[in-house]
């Protein structure tokens, strides 16, 4: 009987939402009493920072490739990133980041990008400060005197010449150069390996007869997959400098090993030490990892309250003050939401 009880008990067990809520059903959902102080606190912020990660980028849909588990062609990503693997293979570094370049164009910005780029256009003295290498805040015409961007852009192009000081901003050609082009699928009958009975081969035969454009142009292929063949480019065919015509160009982003950008660096220095910070917002990234916390601390000594903005209720939520808030969910959907009282409505 005892046993009985007990097993009907866990059977009946309905999760109860008094204490913890469970993550799902607070995502995007801002409580009156954090959206009442965050407006009054946010009407009269002036001096404003943001801080921005990959989360910004998450509703946009684009892998970040950072961290663990970014593989690109049985490459660790983070190996590619590099200034030795540039050395030592400059053609597949380049045909990573032709294919990121690629990916971040067919991306569009979010409604996220779009309301920082507004909040900049209503308080001069906003500054974005970005992680994000996507140039989605570029394209969201975030003005850029009050973009800085942490880790360089995949749009930026330098010269891997020492003596050598080109580098151009904001290089949106894809492909950069014609070598770097997407491959796209052959109109010719491709069956499949595992295909025993011949369907697969007589399907594709017929797309390829049909003689559509679609068919006749192929689809691109994904080349992240290492089963999908990349042509093997020489040095000649990849970007070259026009200004010493001697060195290669190299994708404008600040690789593992390398320091991270001094002029950035120093420029949103001055604006955190000039005087005091009303606000600083945290979003999609961990407020706990550096420069992160560095900035978190830095601004908070200046005064600042902190709003974090994260899918990740653990990763945004630690550390955090009791003056702080902490919106739970998409930045795409809360961030044009919470700054709405200074941006408008930035949908109509
Ligand atoms: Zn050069």
């Amino acid at each position: 009987m005892l046993l009985g009880r007990a097993a009907s008990s866990i059977i009946n067990h309905k999760p109860s939402y008094q204490g913890t809520v469970p993550a799902i059903m607070t995502l995007n959902k801002i409580p009156t009493k954090d959206r009442e102080s965050f407006t009054e606190h946010l009407k009269h912020s002036t001096r404003i920072l943001a801080l921005c990660g990959a989360g910004l980028s998450a509703s946009s849909g684009l892998p970040t490739f950072r961290g663990a588990g970014g593989i690109w062609r049985n490459h660790e990503a983070t190996s590619l990133a590099t200034p030795e693997a540039f050395e030592a293979d400059p053609a597949l570094v380049w045909q990573f980041y032709s294919y990121r370049r690629h990916m971040a164009l067919t991306a569009n910005p979010n409604p996220g990008h779009f309301a920082l780029a507004e909040l900049a256009r209503k308080r001069s003295q906003f500054v974005t400060l970005t992680q994000n290498v996507d140039g989605l805040s570029q394209r969201a015409s975030h003005p850029a005197s009050q973009l800085h961007l942490l880790h360089g852009s995949l749009f930026d192009v330098r010269c891997t010449e020492f003596y050598c000081d080109y580098s151009e901003r904001d290089n949106f050609t894809d492909p950069i150069v014609p070598a770097l082009a997407i491959p796209k699928g052959s109109s010719q009958p491709l069956p499949s390996i595992a295909d025993n009975t011949g369907e697969e081969a007589s399907k594709s035969l017929a797309a390829a007869m049909q003689g559509n454009k679609a068919s006749q142009e192929g689809k691109e292929l994904d080349i992240s997959d290492a089963g999908i063949p990349i042509p093997r480019i020489s040095p000649e065919e990849l970007p070259q400098c026009p200004k010493c015509q001697k060195g290669l160009l190299r994708p404008g982003v600040v690789w593992f090993g390398e320091a991270l950008p001094v002029k950035t660096m120093s420029a949103v220095d001055k604006f955190v030490e000039k005087s005091d910070i009303d606000l600083m917002l945290v979003i999609g990234t961990s407020a706990m990892v550096w420069p992160a916390a560095r900035y978190v601390e830095e601004a908070r000594s200046r005064g600042a309250r902190v709003a974090v903005i994260n899918m990740d209720k653990q990763d945004g939520k630690r550390n955090l003050t009791k003056r702080d808030w902490f919106f739970h969910g998409d930045a795409g959907t809360i961030l044009p939401d919470i700054l709405s009282p200074v941006i408008g409505d930035i949908s109509a």
